[in-house]
């Protein structure tokens, strides 16, 4: 199929993989076609029954050495842990299956290159109260746990989630919502972890309820994983709560199109019906997603799923991701082939989170050729050359004398 919506030159057809990536199926029951109906939509059971060992892993599908070897050291730096909803997406039959990649740990994440760091983003140095981490002047972080359904060989935080290493993680939720309370330029707090989800409607509530009743408080998010890892969670009661705290916003995170389930789109609409804004946040990965096709598939199934794209995040410099990592000059190149080629809310910003603190910093190719006083020179997504006549700052109350004709001028390529 010949169309303008493809990725790189204008009348490449659509990969067959890509068609196929858009379509929502089930993760199926795999190895557990015994268990009840109740028990497998109970997330309880989910995370009673998750594989946590190499052994449990071994006794489900072969491992390469690579993993076998990653998976026993895992417990010392960040644990292993996979829902069964989640273990039945991977492809036992491909070592260099994208879902695989995500949770199953491999040896090369106990190297570390001198770059990396334990704490890419600076967190910890600026945390007033345990578990509260301000970095920028009007919204707070608010870190909640340190347990999530399942984990992300590339966590960010794997220095505390997990508490493999020993981390000295104790939030104090007094104190934090105290700090927050005595700070009226705070008006946003996002609620994290390890993933929020995981406390239990009750506790999640009675924390919403003493955040919202502060009233410098705008708004509220939440970050989780959980639709993805485990959809189960989203109850009916779970949302008519969380509907009650608006305005209350979910990011998400998801990396590749197959993490989108027929059970994914169901939670994900069940949020969105109780009035949720969803966005999605990836994480560009070597052999995971760094490929235009695989980014722009899961950029549609997400918008199929009413989650507007986010944030795409060059993979922090955590410690043991080298593996893991793509350059930036990949992620340009796939931003390039999105941009002008498919829905503008299809398209996230690639951020890097500047290590060490900085921030993040928007990363995106170059359309800007040149700027003076006069004019902008400009080019769009096809490669075309426009020019912008530059406006004057201020309120003129005549019209100031032209230099030069405000029209635009279109270059030939
Ligand atoms: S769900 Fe989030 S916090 Fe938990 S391991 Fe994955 S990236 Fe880290």
């Amino acid at each position: 199929m010949a169309s303008n919506n493809s990725v790189g030159q204008g009348d490449d057809p659509e990969p067959a993989q890509f068609l196929e990536l858009k379509q929502f199926h089930s993760a199926g029951r795999g190895f557990w076609s015994d268990v009840s109906e109740t028990d497998w939509n109970d997330h309880r059971w989910q995370l009673k029954n998750r594989i946590t060992s190499v052994a449990h892993l071994q006794r489900l599908m072969p491992l390469a050495p690579e993993e076998e070897a990653g998976a026993k050291l895992a417990n010392t730096k960040l644990a292993l842990a996979i829902t069964p909803y989640f273990f039945n997406l991977i492809d036992p039959t491909d070592e260099n299956c994208p879902i695989r990649r995500q949770v199953i740990p491999r040896i090369e994440e106990t190297r570390a290159a001198s770059w990396e760091m334990s704490d890419p983003c600076g967190e910890d140095s600026h945390s007033p109260v345990p578990g509260l981490v301000h970095r920028y002047p009007d919204r707070v972080l608010f870190l909640v746990t340190d347990r999530c359904a399942a984990y992300c060989r590339y966590c960010t935080r794997s220095r505390l989630v997990s508490n493999a290493t020993g981390y000295d993680f104790h939030p104090e939720f007094d104190k934090q919502i105290e700090y927050i309370r005595n700070h009226p330029e705070i008006r946003d707090v996002l609620l994290s972890g390890g993933d929020p989800l995981l406390l239990s409607d009750e506790k999640l509530e009675s924390l919403l309820s003493q955040l919202r009743a502060i009233p410098h408080l705008e708004f509220l998010r939440i970050g989780s994983r959980i639709p993805i890892f485990l959809p189960q969670r989203i109850t009916p009661q779970l949302c008519a709560m969380l509907k009650k705290y608006h305005p209350l916003f979910i990011s998400i995170h998801t990396n590749h199109p197959r993490e989108l389930t027929t059970e994914v789109r169901d939670a994900l609409g069940r949020l969105a019906d109780a009035g949720i804004p969803l966005g999605n946040q990836s994480v560009l990965l070597r052999h995971v997603n760094d490929d235009p096709w695989i980014l722009k598939a899961l950029m549609h199934k997400l918008l199929m799923c009413r989650v507007r794209p986010y944030y795409l995040y060059q993979c922090d410099l955590i410690t043991g991701s080298w593996h893991l990592r793509t350059s930036v000059r990949r992620g340009i190149e796939i931003m390039e082939q999105l941009r002008g080629h498919t829905t503008g809310y299809a398209i996230p910003q690639y951020v890097i989170d500047a290590p060490g603190g900085g921030g993040k910093v928007p990363i995106n190719p170059g359309y800007v050729l040149s700027h003076n006083n006069d004019r902008v020179v400009i080019r769009n997504f096809e490669g075309r050359v426009f020019e912008y006549p530059e406006a004057v700052d201020g309120t003129p109350i005549a019209a100031p004398k032209r230099t030069c004709e405000p029209e635009l001028v279109e270059h030939s390529s």
